[in-house]
């Protein structure tokens, strides 16, 4: 029997810390693998990377994936929700650099730190989560940074090498002089920027003239291996066989003719440089040219470069066009604007990129192009459109992965060479996790030439170590039986900037490690924009911590803002919304607290539900429970929470509270009532705000605890309402009864609105109505008492005849057939 009283004031900061506390203490979100009875659904969520704090972006997109999360629990799943974290990586190198002024190259102190700071932002973060009510279990968290996350990444690096879909190769890889390290095709991009084009004369080695090329980088003139023209270009057929010797370096180059010149660019006369971009490559390979390298990995203009050697490539490019003025072969200067592939990864870098034959080691992707995308066929993305990102990618693919990065704090790469001929030793499986760069290679001497073996400095590519998630939180080669269950894994979500990274990288690592796809769903949630509708940048000022809302107006305020984004979309942040959001919170304690008041007397273990006499207006708004109750879960289910929450806040804000309660109220207070009706109101009260708060769960946890523990916990005996099963629209419903309940709520809702446009007090009574009615009678026996009730009114007269005399007040209801007349 209900017994408990709420506050009267909704105090968020007291119930959010107490139920962080409860729930950890009780253990409400265990996991069991070995539960009974029920399917496992599981959750491979984003390891955030470890820069310390939780953005919106994450607060969007982890709300979400604990709403799925609660109303799977809710639904009868055995939920798996781990929850990992991304160490490795670019950003903590340089703070541990920049804050303890640690150097690189003391590398065994520099990790140290690196690790020490990590640890610090995981438990900055971990605290955040619960903050904002996440519901992992947290005894199933995994680092990438672990000794066991390296040795399943090291695994699976042997397997590729095992199938040859591993290589060390020197094909030219994207450089990012400014980090200084191989990049990913999908760390790089294009921008638009402002550059020139420099007209510069080539001499012909036959004294006959020049030959005029159109450049954007006149520094690469030292890695010039020939010059192209269109086979097809008439204006230069007398080009053809001859060569051209290059100003200041004095070296002569031969003219090619090929048909992918673009004649209608510059002068239509290129020089191929290795290499000044990806054509370059091609042409390089093409015509097997030989190979000078003029810029290093420091941006700095190698020996090859002879008397500019040293120079950064800017104070090159400017010092070689000076020259080529003196010496009369600069024929002109253009400003243009033209597209300059730069590391856009990293929105502080934006460095131009530079193409380097670097060794490096690669995994080979083009091979397996329609598998990927046969597995990602098989998968169901929330929303469907997102899978065309992952088709273009994957179409336009064109360059293997390079995996190689030359950074200290990542994951060693198990590999050892032979210093001389460049042989691949793998480490043993028995040894890893190893790090090459201290451990010793399991051979002494290069089994092919004798030569000396050497430790692989570099480390991973993060996408290595997070294309793996689904195996590890699998235990995929650790527990088979752990593994059958939980893989592939029911979903993952992710924002969609990362379709062609994370989703794409994890869909072809697993599937060739396993065989099988790895996800069944694809959750996929947009990017959050600044109250401007901007992307949330710290230069366009519009950036909002987390910590802001959470203070101001509570985890459950700030959810509610992230349950009504939708799927795919970019949502902005709102202030605004988020202070409604809490106003309905304060709306849902309220009519709790007063509801629950008339509850006291209430016990629903003495009810049999079938002898219940529900009033036309409690069928109806069972009526509407039903209907919400199919709403909510059946957007649930399709990871569209927008729909169900909007809908049941429609439902419990307007149906229930402004309708409904309004028009039970005197059945509760009155005291000549019919015993069966007051049950009868109670029962429904009871029943609806249950559900009700079993609906919100997923997305006000905190609130709905509150409320729960205060009210029905005493009778249903479950320690958590996060523990209690999903609403089902269980309510038999007589449709002519909800219908008569809907007319009403309709007159009265039509009466109060007449009452308040005249300026009376809602709570006037009335002394005398008359509805005057066209249709059956009998309909509203059923629902006079209501009427009278909820209005006040002392003298009701139901009747098909108009009054004998004139009433003050009288108004129509056109649909309904009614004409109303009233006075006070
Ligand atoms: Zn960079
Ligand atoms: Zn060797």
């Amino acid at each position: 029997m209900a017994q408990f009283m709420l506050p009267k004031r909704y105090n968020f900061k007291e119930i959010e810390q107490k139920w962080i506390q409860y729930w950890k203490e009780k253990n409400i979100y265990k996991f069991d693998i070995n539960a009974k009875d029920k399917e496992i659904y599981s959750i491979d969520t984003p390891p955030p990377f470890t820069s310390g704090t939780l953005h919106m972006g994450h607060i969007l997109n982890h709300t979400w994936i604990d709403l799925v999360a609660r109303f799977k629990r809710m639904s009868g799943y055995n939920v798996y929700f781990p929850q990992g974290y991304d160490c490795h990586g670019l950003p903590t190198e340089l703070k541990v650099e920049k804050e303890f002024k640690v150097s690189k190259d003391d590398r065994e102190e520099f990790l140290k730190r690196c690790i020490k700071w990590t640890n610090e932002a995981i438990k900055k973060m971990t605290s955040q989560f619960d903050k904002i009510g996440y519901s992992t279990d947290w005894q199933f968290t995994y680092r990438t940074m672990d000794e066991r996350y390296l040795r399943m990444v090291q695994k699976t690096l042997l397997f590729f090498y095992e199938r040859g879909w591993l290589f060390l190769g020197d094909h030219p890889i994207h450089w990012c002089t400014q980090c200084r390290t191989a990049l990913a095709k999908q760390e790089v991009g294009y921008i638009d920027t402002k550059g020139k084009f420099w007209y510069i004369k080539l001499p012909l080695t036959d004294n006959s003239g020049y030959a005029t090329i159109a450049t954007t980088r006149p520094e690469l003139m030292p890695s010039c291996m020939a010059v192209l023209i269109h086979p097809d270009d008439n204006r230069y057929y007398h080009l053809s066989q001859k060569k051209v010797k290059l100003p200041i370096f004095n070296r002569e180059v031969p003219i090619i003719q090929d048909a992918a010149v673009d004649m209608t660019v510059g002068t239509g006369i290129v020089y191929v440089c290795t290499f000044g971009d990806e054509t370059d490559i091609a042409w390089q390979k093409n015509y097997k040219l030989p190979i000078i390298i003029s810029i290093d990995e420091q941006g700095r203009m190698t020996e090859a470069a002879g008397k500019f050697r040293g120079m950064p490539i800017d104070e090159a490019r400017e010092t070689i066009v000076n020259d080529l003025k003196e010496m009369n072969l600069l024929e002109k200067e253009e400003d243009i604007t033209h597209r300059v592939i730069v590391h856009t990864e990293r929105s502080s870098c934006l460095t131009p990129i530079e193409y380097l034959p670097i060794k490096q080691w690669f995994i080979s992707i083009r091979p397996f192009k329609e598998e990927i995308l046969d597995a990602a066929y098989k998968m169901n993305w929330f929303p469907p459109t997102m899978i065309k990102r992952l088709e273009d990618w994957v179409e336009s693919l064109e360059w293997d992965w390079v995996i190689s990065r030359q950074r200290v704090f990542g994951t060693p790469i198990p590999f050892y060479t032979c210093e001389k001929c460049s042989n691949v030793i793998p480490a043993k499986d028995a040894d890893i996790p190893i790090d090459p760069r201290v451990d010793p290679p399991p051979l002494s001497k290069c089994p092919k030439c004798g030569g000396k073996i050497i430790g692989t400095v570099d480390v991973c590519d993060c996408w290595i170590d997070s294309s793996i998630t689904p195996l590890i939180i699998s235990k995929w080669s650790e527990d088979e039986n752990f593994f059958k269950k939980t893989y592939p894994s029911s979903m993952r979500p992710q924002g969609y900037e990362i379709i062609r990274t994370w989703a794409f990288y994890t869909i072809f690592r697993c599937l060739k490690l396993t065989n099988l796809p790895c996800f069944r769903d694809l959750m996929i949630n947009g990017m959050v924009a600044g109250t401007d509708g901007r992307k949330m940048s710290k230069s366009y000022g519009n950036v909002v911590e987390p910590e802001k809302p959470l203070e101001k107006f509570g985890a459950d305020a700030l959810r509610q803002w992230g349950g009504l984004g939708t799927l795919g979309d970019d949502y902005p942040y709102n202030d605004k919304e988020i202070e409604y959001n809490l106003k309905f919170l304060t709306k849902l304690w309220n009519a709790c607290r007063f509801t629950s008041a008339h509850l006291n007397n209430f016990d629903i273990k003495k009810i049999t539900e079938a002898k219940i006499e529900l009033t036309p207006i409690d069928e109806w708004i069972l009526s509407k429970l039903n209907n919400v109750i199919k709403i909510a879960t059946e957007s649930f289910t399709t990871y569209n929470f927008h729909t169900g929450l909007s809908a049941f806040r429609q439902f419990f804000w307007h149906d229930f509270c402004d309708n409904y309660l309004e028009a039970v109220k005197y059945r509760l207070y009155a005291e000549k009532i019919d015993p069966a009706q007051i049950i009868a109101g109670q029962y429904s009260i009871y029943n609806v705000i249950l559900d009700s708060l079993k609906i919100f769960a997923p997305i006000a946890p905190f609130i709905v605890e509150e409320i729960y523990q205060s009210i029905y916990k005493k009778d249903l005996q479950i320690p958590s309402i996060h523990l209690n099963s999903w609403p089902t629209p269980r309510y038999k419903v007589r449709e002519q009864l909800d219908q008569i309940g809907a007319l009403s709520i309709k007159i009265i809702g039509e009466f109060r609105k007449e009452k308040s446009n005249k300026g009376i007090p809602l709570n006037t009574p009335i002394k005398k109505a008359i509805i005057q009615i066209a249709g059956d009678r009998k309909v509203f026996d059923q629902i006079e008492k209501d009427i009278s009730g909820t209005l006040k009114i002392d003298e009701l007269i139901i009747s098909h005849d108009p009054p004998a005399r004139f009433f003050h007040n009288s108004f129509e209801m056109p649909e309904e057939k009614i004409i109303i007349h009233w006075e006070l």
